[in-house]
């Protein structure tokens, strides 16, 4: 696609093709070490945590909290003109301590954003055919 108005996103390569397959059927997967269990965000080759190159696509639940956030308000691209202001946020998925993927918030007013939040994740789709996986505030 060599729409220079729509919004980037990843080309799945390099081993990260069963991810964006998963997204695509709206179900969040990640690599796990078919050694020591842990996951690893994002795809790579060899675990993260022991070296080991074993691993299989595990479904995770989706759920998580807010590590972190930021609200971007200056479009630094041309396709996010039309988007600001929006939210990026940093998510720890409950899984694992430190398992955390950048991603957006969709669907919240910035005032109502806090550290922790319980999140959960939604996805979009680009018009690429793409679906990216985003994160929504959990209600309380
Ligand atoms: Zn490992």
């Amino acid at each position: 696609m060599n729409d220079v108005t729509a919004f980037p996103f990843p080309i799945p390569e390099y081993g990260s093709e069963p991810y964006w397959a998963a997204c695509n059927e709206e179900r969040l997967v990640m690599q796990r070490c078919a050694a020591c269990r842990r996951f690893r965000w994002h795809p790579a080759p060899i675990c993260t945590h022991c070296q080991h190159a074993g691993f299989d696509w595990a479904p995770l639940s989706g759920r998580g909290r807010l590590y972190s956030w930021t609200v971007i308000t200056h479009p630094v691209h041309p396709a996010a003109v039309a988007k600001v202001p929006y939210v990026v946020v940093e998510v720890e998925l409950e899984e694992q301590p430190g398992l955390r993927m950048i991603s957006n918030l969709l669907g919240a007013d910035p005032v109502d954003i806090r550290v922790d939040a319980p999140v959960s994740v939604c996805f979009e789709r680009h018009p690429s055919g793409q679906a990216l996986p985003m994160f929504r505030l959990v209600p309380a």
